[in-house]
């Protein structure tokens, strides 16, 4: 997951990177609402980690002008305490939550999880599908009902995959949403951290739950077993395969 930091406080801006880091995350950070307008507007970011004070384009700005263009990633506003003029605004203005500082570093990353999932049309903390389990919250990983031992970069990419089940992810969607622009990137790492992965999850090879699309991406292919946010447009008449049923399906297939 990629994450843009924008923070003119150096020390706080340091210290969020740095945990963010260190939990797997790919983190872009810059200190003015001007460069923090670009990065939003530039990179495949998942979420971002806005200040409201900034200098050169007030938080608010620049997130009003984000979701103007139709950056639609969700936004985690940062306000000082008693500041509940400026929750209201941030909110009004688009973002999706908020802190009061100073705040404790659990609560950001939570709060991270659940916006992230939420966005990816998940509920609940535990996302599940053809019998691979992956706890958001305690950052683990079940398969068919066994524990597994991931670094904190396979637990990423793996929950990029299932975060996206049933979809196609290009090798470069992976890398720029798994590596920040500081990053050393190399697609054959990536093809041996995939390769790892499925050894891990899969080592008797009964359930091949990561698909390679001729060389050219992945698909976790076990479909997400419900949606939250089926949008109308994506809803179509299930006819053909599964005529007994005759109901409404979201574009997973599943009849709802
Ligand atoms: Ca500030």
């Amino acid at each position: 997951m990629r994450v843009l930091v924008i923070e003119d406080e150096t020390p706080l801006r340091e210290q969020l990177t740095a945990q963010l880091r260190s939990e797997g995350y790919a983190v872009d950070a810059v200190s003015d609402g001007i460069e923090g307008l670009y990065f939003g507007n530039e990179y495949p970011v998942d979420i971002a980690i806005l200040d409201l004070g900034l200098p050169k384009l007030s938080g608010i700005e620049v997130l009003k002008r984000w979701r103007s263009e139709g950056r639609t990633f969700p936004v985690l506003i940062l306000t000082a305490r008693g500041g509940w003029q400026d929750r209201v605004a941030g909110l009004e203005a688009g973002a999706d939550d908020y802190l009061c500082k100073p705040f404790h570093m659990p609560e950001v990353l939570a709060r991270l999880r659940a916006l992230v999932r939420r966005a990816a049309g998940w509920a609940s903390s535990v996302v599940s599908a053809g019998g691979i389990e992956l706890d958001t919250s305690a950052q683990n990983v079940r398969a068919g009902g066994v524990p597994v031992e991931l670094t904190a970069f396979e637990y990423k990419v793996l929950e990029y995959l299932m975060l996206h089940a049933g979809e196609f992810v290009s090798k470069t969607d992976l890398t720029e949403h798994l590596y920040d622009e500081d990053a050393d990137r190399d697609s054959n790492v990536l093809e041996v951290l995939v390769a790892r992965l499925r050894r891990k999850l899969d080592p008797q090879r009964t359930l091949a739950p990561i698909e390679t699309l001729r060389g050219r991406g992945y698909r976790f292919r076990f479909e997400r077993p419900h949606s939250v946010s089926v949008k109308p447009h994506e809803t179509t008449l299930n006819v053909g395969n599964k005529p007994e049923q005759n109901g409404f399906t979201n574009r997973s297939g599943h009849t709802r």
